[in-house]
């Protein structure tokens, strides 16, 4: 099926010099391992669009999950680094397999829970944060260890998180977007919308 065709593809992307592998953010979802939670498609086109990677910049992902985020920001330049940081032990495993089948080993992964596995770390030029968001001190410490001139970007799922982002755009600003998706699927022998969960996205420049 599709899935097996584009694993083939990223396997022939690896051994013939990546020319299967499409240039653009926003990769088949497919592409990388992951359990289901993972940044979609077209949402992770647009995370990419706003954290807007620049020549020799870093990233911090903070609750990295697949790795799906700072991959694509890595695959967008080899001038660019990343930190990963996850907390959930498979999921960090998982996101290292997937450094390794996207060719970006380079990407730093720090297994652990923000915001105490922030500390130390290179201050970045963009932020993204897909998890751990509403939890103490979490979008304080990144907020303050984000460069000047910097981009933070907060996709929220969760009312919890959504609750955050609000206040932090009424504190400091920046702008809210709404996304949702729907997918076209079948249902019996017709087709219908089949809504992805909506999301909150908070985007900030330092
Ligand atoms: N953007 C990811 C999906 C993230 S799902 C992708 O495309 O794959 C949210 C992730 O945040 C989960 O993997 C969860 O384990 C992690 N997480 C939640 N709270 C965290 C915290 N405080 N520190 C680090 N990781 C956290």
């Amino acid at each position: 099926g599709i899935d097996s065709l584009n694993v083939c593809a990223l396997e022939v992307a690896a051994s013939a010099g990546a020319r299967v592998l499409p240039l653009a953010a926003g990769r088949d979802d497919s592409l990388f391992e992951h359990d289901g939670q993972i940044t979609k498609r077209e949402i992770r086109a647009l995370t990419l669009s706003a954290l807007a990677p620049r020549r020799g910049e870093h990233l911090w992902d903070i609750g990295a999950g697949s790795g799906s985020v700072a991959i694509e920001w890595m695959l967008t330049d080899p001038s660019l680094t990343a930190t990963a940081i996850e907390a959930h032990p498979e999921r960090a495993a998982r996101l290292l397999r997937n450094t390794a089948r996207f060719g970006v080993p380079s990407l730093r992964l720090v297994q652990g829970t923000a915001p105490a596995a922030l500390q130390g770390l290179a201050s970045p030029d963009a932020i993204f944060v897909g998890g751990g968001g509403s939890e103490p001190g979490v979008m304080d410490t990144a907020c303050a260890a984000l460069k000047a001139g910097g981009r933070l970007v907060a996709n929220a799922v969760t009312l919890e998180m959504e609750a955050v982002l609000l206040a932090l755009h009424a504190r400091l600003g920046g702008s809210l977007t709404r996304l949702e998706i729907a997918r076209a699927a079948p249902v019996g022998s017709m087709t219908a919308w089949r809504p992805a969960m909506p999301i909150t996205q908070w985007v900030w420049v330092k």
